[in-house]
């Protein structure tokens, strides 16, 4: 297959595949090889009829694309977003595949989605809606087929609803879905872990390459799970958080920002918008701040070839899913910035997932110190593995992880011989 230059007319899965071809190519994978790897094995659409508070009934559409299953059963969020669609879903159950491989946890990839704007439903229209499509969906679920987690708008109360529905057809099965309630079975630090792990690579990645992270200046897109828990441990760096925005605005303070406070604030103001002690910025105007990391933490293509040429940061670390289109990424290289990518900086959250499923699946559990130690040893490892091909092959990191990816996937579907 002959490389085409990337655009951002791409669709999302046009793009994960992008860099998926550029490093199934540089590997030597057999073409035939390769068209098995892109494509998903198994993709299933569903209709969600719900009955909504007012008494009609809106019939929503939801997704779940079994992208990878060659190294284990299939692991990936679940999200609930207004623009979850199919090719979007597909490219993120994509990620799934790489980035399981690349934690070497014994996962494949996948990825669910429901097209709906959770804002606007109420807390028993989202029970109903997350009930119905589970059980729409409960077919070719499993612990030891597919476990969802939460993402993007879901969050450990949707998790235990399809817990609750799941279990409902199959009787009680807490690993069929991870990122639960600590109450019913989840895992101590689940919540923190996109964040933990995220400062965990970073940490070592700056021991590896020297980079001076002790008084870095840090600006965070979004400020959901995975921002505002990197936002909040990424002070243990010795960094200082400058900017945070989420999808209502900005708040920006050359001398720092007292992360903690933000915190409260935007809990009691659900947003982070109007916080004192800081000047108002755009969420556009954000990314283009001075500073050392930028972490995009909110949604994918936020970083595209329009604005590549703006941004001013050192280091972008990609803790959103594919948040930097293919077309910027080759402009970031070119001047220089460093981007450490998703598959490995938010591979924390699956990883935590893995344990809490082994957990589950044995009937017993770490206290959160366990978690925590056990998360640093996978990040770093898989930092280290990242960093070192990186060097000896001379490829930027996302190659690097996107190659260890599909070399450990590429080997396991030779030794099952099912090509
Ligand atoms: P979340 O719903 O908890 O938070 C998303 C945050 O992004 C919110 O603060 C929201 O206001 C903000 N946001 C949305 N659109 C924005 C915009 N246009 N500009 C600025 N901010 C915006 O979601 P999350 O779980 O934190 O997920 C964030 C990203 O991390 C997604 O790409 C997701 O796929 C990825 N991720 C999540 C997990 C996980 O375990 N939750 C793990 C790995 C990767």
């Amino acid at each position: 297959m002959v490389a085409i230059a990337p655009t951002d007319a791409m669709s999302s899965f046009e793009a994960v595949s992008w860099f998926f071809d550029q490093s199934a190519r540089r590997l030597g994978v057999s073409e035939e090889l390769q068209e098995l790897m892109r494509h998903a094995w198994r993709e299933l659409t569903v209709s969600i009829p719900v009955r909504l508070d007012n008494g009609k009934v809106k019939v929503f559409t939801g997704y779940r694309v079994q992208h990878n299953a060659a190294r284990g059963p299939y692991k990936g969020g679940v999200r609930f977003h207004p623009r979850a669609d199919l090719d979007e879903v597909r490219a993120l159950a994509s990620l799934m595949t790489w980035k399981t491989a690349l934690a070497n946890i014994p996962f494949g990839g996948a990825k669910g989605g429901v097209l709906c704007d959770p804002g606007s439903l109420s807390q028993s229209e989202l029970n109903r809606l997350t009930r119905r499509y589970t059980q729409n969906i409960a077919h070719i679920l499993g612990e030891t087929r597919d476990i969802p987690a939460p993402d993007l708008g879901t969050n450990a109360q949707t998790m235990a609803w399809m817990m609750d529905a799941y279990g409902q057809l199959h009787g009680y099965t807490p690993g069929v879905v991870t990122g639960k309630p600590v109450e019913l079975g989840g895992s101590y630090g689940r919540d923190a872990a996109p964040g933990r792990g995220l400062v965990n690579c970073l940490e070592e990645w700056a021991s590896l390459t020297q980079f001076p992270i002790r008084g870095a200046k840090v600006v965070v897109q979004g400020f959901g799970q995975v921002g505002s828990w990197t936002a909040r441990l990424i002070g243990d760096l010795g960094c200082t958080v400058v900017g945070i925005s989420d999808i209502n605005g900005g708040i920006y303070n050359p001398r720092g920002l007292d992360v903690q406070n933000v915190l409260a604030y935007s809990l009691g103001h659900g947003s982070v918008a109007g916080f004192a002690n800081a000047n108002a910025i755009g969420g556009e105007d954000l990314l283009e701040l001075p500073c050392d990391i930028l972490v995009p933490a909110a949604i994918e293509n936020v970083i595209h070839a329009d604005n590549a040429h703006r941004i001013k940061a050192k280091v972008v670390v990609e803790a959103a899913n594919h948040p930097t289109t293919p077309a910027a990424d080759l402009v970031l290289g070119e001047r220089g910035i460093v981007l450490l990518p998703d598959i490995l900086m938010n591979a924390g959250g699956v990883v935590v997932s893995y344990f809490e499923w082994a957990q589950n699946i044995q009937e017993f559990r770490w206290d959160e110190e366990r978690v925590n130690q056990e998360l640093a040893v996978f990040m770093k490892q898989a930092t280290r593995g990242v960093v070192e091909m990186a060097k000896h092959d001379n490829i930027s990191y996302r190659e690097a992880a996107f190659s260890i990816g599909i070399s450990r996937v590429a080997r396991a579907i030779e030794l099952r011989g099912f090509v």
